[in-house]
């Protein structure tokens, strides 16, 4: 008789999403006349730069020739790829990343989700709130975040971000083994400053912590005293597992392809807490057995996101990006709304008004102004009373948006 993993049946249904399309549904069936935008999206709109389409034309070329075909590459990416992102996302930094301590992939959802298999199933784990749901999931999936009480899971640590700490997560006052960090923050779009992520890393170095960093959204950073990377901090190295992704760098969100950065100083214990062994070749190995690499056509268009003109023509989407995210901020803030985000992140995190709920907020604001918004709720407890909007629209949809939002609070 073949069974379950009956850990499966303790995930909650992510309605979410569902949830928003059934209620835009709705109003739309009522309402055939509406033209509603939407600022609720997660995913990029903008096309991919032509640096990048050059580079994917030429790579299905090379496939389509014997003598540069490529078939299976290797498990943990292409040197060519490997040595352009230690040059460039690192080197500038001050940090030495070896190729050897970078695993390409096919996004960085996969890995933050499967890198949970190299450490033990019972290892605690702590998250800040609101959050991804993939960090929480994925650990309930091997049963590590133990069981669901009063919407909270046993074996979890949160860590709040709310108003009342300006979304600074306090470090906890106990050992944990497994910490997940993730800035530029989804969904909050909050920074950390580079004396908040020491004291991080201090914690970890300290209690013989992991830190899984997620740093998808590191290139909205505009703010130069802004860390990119946790290895910016001493004895990162040691502690911290990085995780980056094209998908809101270069819009590769249908292209897929990021990477994962395991440092050979990272290690974790074995049982008896006699030996210590390297992540770095756990992971290696893991990927060898369950992966075979990400696509070359998908390589060589991240490798041409490095190229100078591949360089200046990412960096004016996402200018585009955040010249949106900066005229919705000044819009709404000028509306006499409360505002985080934004700044170094495509993502704002408005605080509804008068202490409304973040459901009751969105159906108010569709059916009063036919915008579309995610309820800050759905990414964790101390989510209620925001809500979360992405500056990743057009800008005509945007300024429509903005309008008709100004239009429909003055009433
Ligand atoms: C979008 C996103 C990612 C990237 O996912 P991909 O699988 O690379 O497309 C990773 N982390 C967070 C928090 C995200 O919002």
């Amino acid at each position: 008789m073949a069974l379950i993993n009956e850990h499966y049946l303790k995930l909650t249904k992510n309605y979410l999403f569902a949830d928003i399309a059934k209620k835009v549904n709705a109003f739309k069936a009522t309402h055939p006349k509406a033209n509603v935008v939407s600022l609720g999206i997660g995913d990029v709109t903008q096309p991919l730069c032509p640096a990048v389409v050059e580079a994917m034309h030429k790579a299905v070329d090379d496939m389509s020739r014997k003598e540069t075909f490529h078939g299976y590459g290797p498990e943990q990416g292409y040197m060519f790829l490997r040595k352009a992102i230690a040059e460039n996302d690192f080197l500038p930094r001050g940090i030495h990343i070896d190729p050897s301590e970078i695993f390409i992939n096919d996004g960085a959802k996969s890995d933050t989700g499967n890198i949970g298999e190299i450490v033990r199933w019972d290892n605690s784990i702590g998250v800040t709130d609101p959050i991804y749901p993939v960090y929480i999931d994925s650990n309930v999936m091997c049963g590590r975040a133990g069981t669901l009480d009063g919407g909270r899971w046993s074996n979890v640590t949160y860590m709040p971000c709310r108003e009342d700490n300006n979304f600074v997560p306090q470090i906890p006052d106990h050992r944990v083994d497994m910490i997940y960090l993730c800035y530029p923050n989804n969904p909050t779009g909050t920074t950390i400053s580079r004396e908040e992520l020491r004291k991080w890393v201090n914690y970890a170095l300290k209690n013989d912590t992991i830190i899984f960093y997620d740093a998808a959204y590191e290139a909205y950073i505009q703010d130069p005293d802004i860390p990119h990377s946790i290895y910016e901090i001493k004895g990162a190295r040691k502690v911290a597992v990085e995780f980056h992704s094209y998908s809101k760098t270069a819009g590769f969100t249908g292209v897929r392809c990021g990477y994962t950065v395991v440092p050979k100083e990272l290690t974790a214990a074995s049982m008896d807490g006699k030996e210590r062994y390297p992540l770095n070749e756990m992971w290696l190995r893991r990927q060898s057995t369950k992966f075979n690499g990400t696509s070359y056509i998908s390589q060589r268009a991240a490798e041409a996101i490095y190229t100078p003109e591949g360089k200046a023509q990412v960096k004016a989407v996402i200018d585009y990006y955040m010249g949106n995210a900066r005229q919705m901020k000044d819009a709404l803030t000028s509306l006499g709304l409360k505002v985080y985000g934004g700044e170094n992140a495509p993502y704002l995190w408005v605080k509804t008004p008068d202490g409304v709920d973040s459901w009751t907020f969105f159906e108010q604001m569709l059916y009063g102004a036919q915008v579309v918004c995610t309820p800050g709720v759905g990414f964790g407890p101390s989510g209620e009373g925001f809500v979360r909007l992405t500056s990743f629209g057009d800008r005509n949809d945007c300024a429509e948006a903005l309008h008709r939002i100004s239009q429909w609070l003055s009433k």
